[in-house]
């Protein structure tokens, strides 16, 4: 029977042709915070569902609605939501928080939600994140929000706002808490379920309710920078001032709450309108009590998301340049078993050196190899027949400028290869100087 499966709804499959963008993005970010002094971190894929019970809270969208949950044996395991919680879960239990601080991390992975899929929001999807563990100050804030917008100004994607807000600490929320309780109880019916209950567990996840009717009651809410402490105000305070010497354009945004519990002061977010709706790009902020909560020591941290199927979705409607895909240096278009094994000794010299070369595999003709080698656009092919073989000599064709010189079949056209490709310089290279060295070369090897 016929096998007719396709993938799950909400998940991708990323192509050959278009692997080359993906790879843009990781670079550019790996560079990025390795310059920044953050180094790469791998954690599990699936975690125990108490880590993001703990950590993400239980009166999130994620928690309540999004989270792959598994029971195996008599564990329950989540495929994670995010990447923050099982970082830290990894920082805490190999003891690098004992280490000098700040600690800086990042990664690079997947993340599965349950979700409606759609445009930028998908059931599996993937972020570059980080976090910085140890430093309380809002230099620290500053350093994470300038890593971010330095990676989004390196991948020239442009058009994107910077909203930061300060959700206050767990001191200011308080007061805020119960400012909101007393707005939102007056249409508590209108509500939906969730934030029905969200009024008594934790009103400030009304504000993150995607719900229509829940968005437009909190319109009119009362502002949690209103409500702010001393210090979480001066906080806030410094880190408009640093961004403002960064040069980072920001808005204060007092409605963004962030979609997690664990943030505390300063959350931020890049948004751009140019995607549709699901325009943020990166998501992130300070998370003070979260390490604690997890068991450590009290260890002020902060970190970001970045969704990079959204990134490429911006990426692509810019015209963004991205690295080239690697293309076929040499193609060897052969005629007959031993030009094949000449084509197969010389391709894996080639490769040594870093080359990309290719002869047949497939027992075509010479014409459709060449119609081939045209085809994944080699930059240079050389023909090998029984004549070439004997006479040790083969045409190199540059293809684009469609000119030929005559080269010999050894180790010293492997080595000279590097200057013929990238200076380019077959015209100018004299004939004797290509072929005197080849020559001797010819006697030692032969
Ligand atoms: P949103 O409000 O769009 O649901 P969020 O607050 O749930 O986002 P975070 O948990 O902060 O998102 O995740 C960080 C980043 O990961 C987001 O800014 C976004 O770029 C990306 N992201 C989140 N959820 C998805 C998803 N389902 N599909 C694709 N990317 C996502
Ligand atoms: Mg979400």
């Amino acid at each position: 029977m016929a096998v007719n499966i396709k993938r799950p709804n909400g998940t991708e499959d990323v192509l050959p042709k278009d692997i080359h963008k993906w790879h843009t993005v990781e670079k550019i970010a790996r560079e990025t915070a390795e310059s920044f002094g953050f180094s790469e971190i791998r954690v599990p894929t699936f975690e125990n569902t108490d880590l993001f019970l703990r950590s993400v809270g239980e009166t999130t969208d994620v928690v309540q609605k999004e989270m792959y949950t598994v029971m195996a044996k008599e564990t329950k395991f989540t495929l994670r939501p995010e990447g923050t919680a099982g970082t830290i879960r990894a920082m805490l239990q190999n003891g690098l928080l004992n280490e000098a601080l700040p600690q800086r991390v990042f990664y690079i992975l997947s993340c599965f939600r349950h979700e409606r899929p759609q445009a930028g929001r998908l059931r599996e999807f993937h972020q570059f994140g980080l976090e910085m563990a140890g430093s309380a100050s809002p230099a620290a804030d500053a350093e994470v929000i300038s890593l971010a917008k330095t990676i989004l100004d390196r991948l020239e994607v442009k058009n994107i706002e910077l909203y930061i807000n300060s959700i206050g600490c767990p001191t200011c929320r308080a007061k805020y808490h119960e400012a909101l309780r007393s707005y939102f109880e007056a249409r508590k019916d209108e509500l939906c379920e969730t934030c029905q209950d969200r009024l008594v567990k934790n009103p400030m996840r009304i504000l993150d309710c995607k719900s229509p009717i829940c968005q437009e009651i909190g319109k009119n809410a009362p502002v949690i920078l209103d409500y702010l402490c001393e210090e979480c105000g001066d906080h806030f305070e410094k880190l408009k001032k640093y961004l403002t010497n960064l040069g980072i354009d920001f808005k204060v945004n007092p409605k963004i709450v962030r979609g997690l519990d664990y943030y505390t002061k300063t959350v931020f977010e890049f948004v751009t309108t140019e995607i549709g709706a699901q325009g943020t790009v990166c998501g992130g902020g300070r998370y003070d009590g979260l390490i604690e909560q997890l068991g450590g020591q009290h260890t002020p941290a902060l970190g970001f998301g970045m969704g990079i199927e959204r990134l490429l979705l911006v990426m692509d409607k810019q015209n963004c340049p991205y690295l080239l895909p690697k293309k076929c240096d040499i193609y060897f278009a052969t005629m007959g078993d031993a030009a094949l094994e000449k084509a197969m000794e010389l391709s894996r010299k080639l490769r040594e050196f870093g080359y990309y070369a290719e002869y047949d595999l497939m027992g075509r003709g010479i014409k459709a190899q060449m119609k081939y080698a045209n085809k994944i656009g080699a930059a240079f092919t050389v023909v090998l027949g029984d004549n070439e073989l004997e006479e040790g000599k083969a045409k190199l064709k540059e293809m684009e400028k469609g000119e030929e010189k005559e080269i010999l079949l050894n180790d010293k056209f492997v080595n000279n290869f590097d200057s013929v490709y990238f200076d380019k310089m077959m015209d100018t290279l004299e004939d004797d100087e290509v072929l005197g060295a080849f020559n001797k070369s010819v006697e030692v090897n032969e």
